[in-house]
C-alpha cells in the first residue's frame, strides 16, 4: 500500500486531499495530513478573525469544487441564508468555515491519519522514499505533497521583536485588540493586508489615528466583470501553436501583441487607462468610483487570462521572463489585484474625513522609547506609538530566522532551491520539486504559495485547480512506472 503525506491543510492541502479522494488510483493509499490545530482546515488567510476581513474576490470565483464554480455561492445560501451572493464579497472567516466543511467531508470519506504537529524536516532516503519528521516522531512515505503555504512576511526595517511592532498581524482580532483607544497607529504598506488592518481598527470604535506609510502611497482598484467577454488571442491554442513554431518558447513581444489585440478588439485603450488609473492614487481611486467602472473590460480580460497565465510565463525564456517582471508585471498586477468596492469606499471616506492619512516616501523607521519615528523622503518625519507590518510576503527563500524550521532544513539540505521569481523551483505542469542535490524529486510535489514564482496565480480557486491537475497527472505517471 502506497503511503502519502500532505504537509499543510490550507486551500492547497485540502484540495490535494479532495483530489486524492476523487481519483481511483489512490483508493487503497494510506494518507497522513500534518498541520497545527490552529489553522487546520483554513490555512493562514481564512482562520477565524474579524468579520471585517473580506475575501478580495466575489463569491462566484471561490468554489473549491472544480466541476461546480458556484459551490461556495450555494454554501452561502444554505448555511448563511444569503440570497444572490454570487457577485458579493464575504468575510474570510465564513470562507474558512466553508473550507473546513470541505475538509471534514474528505476526512470522513478517506479517513486519513491527522497529525496536529508542524513538520520539522523531510529527508530523502536511498530508496527514493521520503521521511517526514515532527517533534513526536517520523514516518516514511512514497509521495509527499508540500502545501505549507505562505512564506514569511518581509521585515524591511528589521523591527521584528520590537515592543509595539506587529510583524505578523494575523489573526487581527487576537493580535491587535490590545492597542489602547486614541493611539496613533502606523501601518507600513498599502496592499490588501493594510486594508484589512484599516477595516479592523476602525471597526473597534477606539478613535485611533491611523497613518499609512509607503513609498508611493498608491492603492489597489476595485474590479467588475463583463460576463460576455471572450478571449480570442490570449488562449492556450495560440500559445501551443506558437510554442511549436518557436522551439518550445514564445517571445514576449508576441504575447504583448496578443494582449494588445485582445484589448483593441474590445475597444480598450490600454495607454489611456494606464495614464488615468495606472497608479492607484487617491484621485484615480475616486475617479474609478464615479461612473460605471471604466476598467471592467480590461479587468475581465486579465481575470479570464488567469488560468493560462502560468503556462504563458513558463513559455518565456529567462530573459523575457525577467523583462516581464521588471517592466510589465507591476502595472499588470495593479490592474489584476482587486480590492472589494466597499473597502475602497470606506478607505476614501476615512481618508477624506481625516481619520486615516497616507504618507509617502518612507525611507526608514527608528525605534524610540514611545514608539517609532518614521523617516520620510519628502516631508517632515512622523511619530507613531504602534506600528503594524503590511509589507507582504518575502518570496526569496533565503534561510533565515523568519522561515519555518522545515523550510530552513529543506534549503540547508539542498532539497529545494529558490526560484528567481519567488518560492521554490518545480517542474511544470507537474510541480515536482527540483533539488540542486538530487535533481527532479519523483513524488515530492509542491503547491500553492510555495511555488509562487512558477504558478504566479495564487487565488484559492487557481491553487485548487492546479492541485487536482498535479494529483491526476501523478496518478498517470505512477501507473506508467508500474510501481
Ligand atoms: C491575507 C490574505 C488574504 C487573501 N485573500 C484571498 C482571497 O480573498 N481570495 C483568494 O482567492 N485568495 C486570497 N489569498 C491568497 C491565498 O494565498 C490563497 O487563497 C490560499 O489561501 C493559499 O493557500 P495555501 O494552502 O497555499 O497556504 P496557507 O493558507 O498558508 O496554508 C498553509 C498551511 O500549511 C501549514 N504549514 C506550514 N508549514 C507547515 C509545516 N512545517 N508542517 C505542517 N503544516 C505546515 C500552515 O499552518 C497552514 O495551515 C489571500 C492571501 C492572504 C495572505
Amino acid at each position: 500500500m502506497r503511503k502519502i503525506a500532505i504537509i499543510g491543510a490550507g486551500v492547497a492541502g485540502i484540495s490535494v486531499l479532495n483530489a486524492l479522494l476523487k481519483n481511483a488510483y489512490y483508493a487503497d493509499c494510506e494518507i497522513v495530513i500534518y498541520d497545527q490545530q490552529k489553522t487546520f482546515g483554513t490555512g493562514l488567510p481564512y482562520q477565524p478573525d474579524s468579520k471585517e476581513l473580506l475575501i478580495n474576490q466575489t463569491a462566484d470565483t471561490m468554489s473549491l469544487i472544480p466541476e461546480d464554480p458556484l459551490d461556495f455561492v450555494k454554501w452561502l445560501e444554505r448555511e448563511k441564508g444569503v440570497a444572490d451572493g454570487a457577485k458579493k464579497h464575504f468575510s474570510r472567516t465564513w470562507y474558512g468555515e466553508y473550507l473546513k466543511e470541505q475538509l471534514k467531508k474528505a476526512v470522513k470519506a478517506i479517513e486519513p491519519t491527522i497529525i496536529h504537529e508542524y513538520v520539522l524536516n523531510v529527508r530523502v532516503e536511498k530508496n527514493g522514499k521520503y521521511t517526514v519528521e515532527t517533534i513526536v516522531g517520523s514516518a516514511t512515505y512514497d509521495i509527499v505533497h508540500l502545501c505549507t503555504g505562505h512564506l514569511p512576511y518581509q521585515d524591511p526595517y528589521q523591527l521584528m521583536g520590537e515592543n509595539k511592532y506587529y510583524y505578523h498581524p494575523y489573526p487581527l482580532q487576537e493580535t491587535l485588540s490590545a492597542i489602547p483607544p486614541k493611539a496613533r497607529v502606523g501601518i507600513i504598506g498599502t496592499g490588501l493586508t493594510s486594508i484589512d488592518i484599516m477595516r479592523f481598527l476602525t471597526s473597534q470604535n477606539k478613535e485611533y489615528k491611523i497613518q499609512f506609510f509607503s513609498r508611493t502611497g498608491n492603492f489597489s482598484l476595485y474590479r467588475e466583470m463583463e460576463s460576455e467577454l471572450t478571449l480570442h488571442y490570449l488562449t492556450m491554442k495560440n500559445l501551443n501553436r506558437a510554442k511549436k513554431e518557436h522551439n518550445g518558447y514564445v517571445p514576449l513581444e508576441m504575447m504583448k501583441e496578443w494582449f494588445y489585440l485582445e484589448c483593441f478588439s474590445n475597444e480598450i485603450d490600454v495607454k489611456e487607462l494606464q495614464v488615468l488609473y495606472g497608479k492607484g492614487t487617491k484621485e484615480q481611486l475616486k475617479k474609478q468610483l464615479i461612473n460605471k467602472n471604466p476598467l471592467s473590460k480590461l479587468q475581465t480580460i486579465i481575470y479570464k487570462f488567469d488560468p493560462c497565465l502560468p503556462d504563458f510565463l513558463q513559455a518565456l525564456t529567462v530573459e523575457d521572463k525577467k523583462a516581464f517582471f521588471s517592466f510589465y508585471e507591476p502595472l499588470f498586477n495593479h490592474f489584476r489585484t482587486p480590492m472589494p468596492k466597499e473597502s475602497l469606499r470606506s478607505l476614501l471616506a476615512l481618508w477624506d474625513s481625516g481619520k486615516v492619512d497616507v504618507a509617502t516616501g518612507l525611507q526608514n523607521v527608528e525605534v524610540t522609547d514611545s514608539g517609532f519615528d518614521m523617516i520620510l523622503a519628502h516631508e517632515k518625519g512622523m511619530h507613531v506609538e504602534y506600528l503594524i507590518n503590511a509589507t507582504g510576503h518575502d518570496f526569496s527563500m533565503e534561510p533565515s530566522l523568519y522561515q519555518t524550521e522545515l523550510i530552513n532544513q529543506l534549503i540547508d539540505q539542498q532539497l529545494v532551491q529558490s526560484s528567481e521569481f519567488g518560492g521554490i523551483q518545480v517542474t511544470w505542469p507537474n510541480a515536482e520539486v527540483i533539488s540542486p542535490k538530487y535533481g527532479q524529486l519523483k513524488g515530492l510535489y509542491a503547491h500553492g504559495q510555495l511555488i509562487k514564482g512558477t504558478q504566479y496565480v495564487n487565488s484559492a480557486r487557481a491553487i485548487m485547480l492546479r492541485a487536482y491537475q498535479v494529483v491526476n497527472e501523478s496518478a498517470k505517471e505512477w501507473t506508467q512506472r508500474n510501481v
